[in-house]
């Protein structure tokens, strides 16, 4: 597999090169009811007796039957909501908008108005809102100011099935809400999968199925392996589109990148076969893109026109597009994963589970008969996949989720039941992250700090900078940073025909200090233009990613003001930003090899590259120690977003890491 270009694809459709595919299979057809309605409201009434007269109760359906957008709507018209309000949640930000935005059409409302959305970074609730969509993360927060949840008299937590960490840990604190509040209605929804076990863990509440409608779709496979999946993915849209009967086309990508990669290039083959073929709209989503091109994806195809949208396995569970008759399935995933060699956090892209390939391949079926375009063989399908995804409470850094815990006032989380426990290697390796960043003391209990990087609906580690800022008054420029930094990979771009130009635009922003200065530099520039579009324009960055970060930046002032962390102090020391960064980031650090080509981790020993888009990447000599924002392996672990930083600064800033580092001790753990 290829991995994700770095630069511009250049990939193309070539008539001469089609991808041949064996069918081998069909998904049979599902019961198809009367489909001139959603399946939920042909239920609507068992499933609300069954609300009725149980606390709890689970929801399994095929997906597009109308769970998210119907039930919290059944719950307020059934009067659930004059006590309280209705939750639901979700595990993505672009699901919970874009259903938010649906229900309040649905119901005839102002958006912000009684139904709203809460997501990290975007409130747009009101006291009027009686229905409020929001990632599972948000109500997770909940807990923090309200241990009960007493605003709300219904929660639903729905897509359980993806069994995300904040997933999994709501349904654990909501478990326990339940014996204290008999009230308080739960409906846990979730794909067809796995249900039981949700049962069995709410002490075998009910489930109520919801039979789904689905036509048969055919399975197709490439006869031979695809070395590289965007540039067959591609074929496979062109081959689709000349070759098949009119309906919409939906491609699974892992990320944004590959998405705007395709767009781009599915765009300029189309403007090159010109008026030769039928009209292809290409709608790409993603949570970066502005709502009105997020809207684009539902609106109905003209006549004649065929859609194609590009999209992550949001589209696989989360969002249901009608129109679909062909699905273009990668048969790759995007996901977060603790990686025990270099300990830290990184998103790669593998394979699916054979659930999801399966999930993906009924997305075809919704309004007629489809064809799921498999771009992995029949053996890989059965050799390579999964037959399930790993919940993500097994594969992830679990220090965040300690830390928020034990601020709940969960006092050993060693016992707190989770319905996939992790290891306690796992949770021994977060406390030993929170003890090194000084939010635990050394007898395993919470400390004042600690406190305070909880309420941040951040990572610990960034929690801690942004509270290092305020002490060496530098949390203006802190703030910036933060708010840039994640946006390291859809910042800067090169367009093809224009790459040097670009190159030059971006080296003149380049700082010496390294990337997370570039990135302070590009903030100034820009806020001085007056948030000019043109300026970003001449220097080839994104404006749409700015004015994100604008917003994100703003958020954070908020944040940070209201927990008191912004000082008058005056940063009187020209290594503050430096400094106020290490001190959440001292694990994070690499120092320069013998050869003097690449670095080697603090702590494990890693070799790592500074990746290719560094300020810092073709300075000479390379500097002696530096930090790092993460690691991304493609063809190498790359660090991305670097800083030079002294070594000596971590024993000033991080002294528990620096000790536990010397004395190779242990703290005590209880
Ligand atoms: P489920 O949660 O069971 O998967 P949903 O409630 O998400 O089902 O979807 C039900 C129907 O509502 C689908 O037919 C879907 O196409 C439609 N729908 C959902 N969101 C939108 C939207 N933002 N715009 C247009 N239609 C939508
Ligand atoms: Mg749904």
């Amino acid at each position: 597999l290829e991995p994700e270009s770095e630069d511009e694809s250049g990939y193309e459709y070539d008539s001469d090169q089609a991808i041949e595919f064996d069918e081998t299979e069909t998904i049979p057809e599902q019961d198809v009811e009367d489909d001139s309605k959603l399946p939920v409201m042909l239920h609507r009434k068992q499933l609300m007796d069954l609300v009725k007269h149980n606390q709890i109760v689970i929801v399994a359906g095929e997906t597009g039957s109308g769970k998210t957008t119907k039930i919290p709507q059944f719950l307020y018209e059934d009067g659930y909501a004059e006590h309280g309000k209705i939750a639901c949640t979700q595990p993505r930000r672009i699901a919970a908008m874009s259903v938010a935005t649906r229900v309040a059409q649905e119901m005839n409302v102002r958006l912000g108005g009684k139904v709203g959305y809460t997501i990290r970074f975007d409130d747009n609730t009101s006291k009027e809102t009686r229905i409020q969509y929001m990632t599972d993360g948000m109500l997770m927060r909940e807990f923090l100011t309200d241990s009960e949840m007493s605003k709300f008299s219904a929660v639903m937590i729905d897509e359980a099935h993806e069994r995300t960490l904040q997933t999994d840990v709501l349904l654990a604190l909501i478990r326990d809400i339940c014996t204290v509040r008999p009230e308080l209605k739960v409906i846990i929804s979730s794909a067809t999968i796995n249900s039981d076990r949700f049962s069995s863990y709410f002490g075998h509440a009910p489930v109520y199925v919801v039979p789904g409608r689905r036509f048969p779709v055919d399975i197709l496979y490439v006869k031979q392996p695809e070395a590289n999946y965007l540039q067959a993915a591609i074929m496979t849209v062109f081959q689709i589109h000349l070759t098949q009967d009119l309906g919409d086309i939906l491609v699974f990508l892992p990320g944004q990148e590959d998405i705007e990669n395709m767009a781009e290039s599915l765009q300029e083959t189309k403007l090159r076969l010109g008026n030769s073929i039928k009209d292809l709209l290409i709608c790409p989503i993603y949570a970066n893109l502005p709502s009105e091109q997020q809207a684009r994806i539902f609106e109905p195809t003209p006549n004649g026109a065929r859609k194609v949208v590009l999209a992550t396995n949001i589209a696989e569970t989360s969002l249901t597009i009608d129109g679909i008759v062909y699905v273009v399935d990668p048969g790759l995933v995007k996901e977060k994963e603790y990686n025990p060699r270099t300990m830290m956090e990184s998103l790669v892209t593998k394979e699916c589970s054979q659930a999801s390939a399966n999930q993906r391949a009924g997305r075809a079926g919704r309004v007629c008969p489809g064809k799921c375009f498999r771009l992995y063989t029949r053996q890989a399908y059965e050799d390579l996949l999964q037959p399930e995804s790993r919940p993500e409470v097994l594969r992830v850094n679990l220090a965040a989720i300690v830390l928020l815990l034990m601020s709940f006032g969960v006092s050993n989380v060693f016992e707190f039941q989770l319905l996939d426990m992790p290891t306690p290697e796992a949770l021994v390796k977060a406390m030993q992250t929170l003890y090194q960043l000084g939010a635990v003391n050394g007898a395993g209990k919470l400390t004042k700090l600690g406190r305070q990087m909880a309420e941040f609906p951040a990572d610990p580690m960034l929690a801690k900078v942004l509270i290092a800022s305020g002490t060496l008054g530098c949390s203006d420029e802190i703030i910036t940073i933060i708010a840039m930094v994640g946006e390291l990979g859809n910042l800067f771009y090169r367009p093809r025909g224009k790459k040097e130009e670009a190159d030059f635009a971006h080296n003149s922003l380049s700082q010496p200090e390294g990337d997370h200065f570039t990135l302070l530099q590009v903030w100034f520039q820009w806020s001085a233009s007056n948030f000019s579009y043109q300026w970003c324009r001449d220097h080839f960055v994104q404006h749409r990613t700015m004015k994100r970060v604008r917003d994100v930046r703003k958020q954070l002032f908020r944040l940070c003001e209201r927990a008191g962390i912004i000082s008058d102090a005056q940063a009187n020391d020209p290594n503050a930003i430096q400094k106020a960064l290490l001190a959440g980031y001292f694990a994070y650090t690499a120092r320069l090899s013998k050869s003097g080509d690449f670095y080697i981790t603090q702590g494990t020993k890693q070799s790592v590259w500074i990746h290719p888009s560094s300020s810092l990447h073709s300075r000479k000599p390379l500097p002696k120690y530096v930090l790092f924002h993460e690691l991304a392996l493609t063809s190498r672990e790359f660090m991305r977003g670097v800083l030079v930083v002294e070594p000596e600064w971590i024993r000033q800033v991080a002294p528990h890491y620096f000790k536990q580092v010397e004395e190779r001790k242990r703290p005590v753990l209880r």
